[in-house]
């Protein structure tokens, strides 16, 4: 994480950096786990309790006391918005088979596949072909 903290006023701090790293996520279609890059800039707003924009709630508050600023509980809460939150390993996932829950990216399992009546008109129209 880079970025910079200035002064916004009084009891006001702005921070405004970025933040770029990888989390873990499962992919949606067959649960691999896939490395999600994760990229974003962050400004965030510090203001000292008791202040008057300390409803908003794209404030963060600070106690008045405190000597130093604790990024953490901001940056983690900005980074977690920045993750994306449905994650696929790649964009052609062909997913897990809702039968026996093999990865069919690895392949085609020995289930048959599931009854879908489409088939059906298409082998009639196959068979009156030949
Ligand atoms: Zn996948
Ligand atoms: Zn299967």
């Amino acid at each position: 994480m880079t970025g910079r903290l200035s002064s916004a006023g009084t009891g006001r701090y702005y921070f405004s950096g970025h933040i770029e790293g990888t989390t873990r996520d499962a992919c949606r279609r067959c649960l691999t786990e896939v490395d999600v890059p994760v990229a974003d800039d962050v400004h965030v707003l510090f203001a000292e309790s008791g202040g008057e924009d300390i409803d908003d709630p794209d404030v963060y508050e600070i106690e008045a006391r405190d000597y130093a600023l604790d990024l953490r509980p901001a940056v983690r809460e900005q980074w977690l918005l920045a993750v994306p939150p449905l994650v696929t390993c790649r964009e052609d996932c062909k997913g897990l088979c809702p039968k026996c829950g093999a990865d069919l990216n690895l392949g085609a399992c020995g289930c048959a596949p599931a009854h879908d009546p489409r088939w059906d008109a298409l082998r009639s129209l196959d068979e009156q072909a030949r």
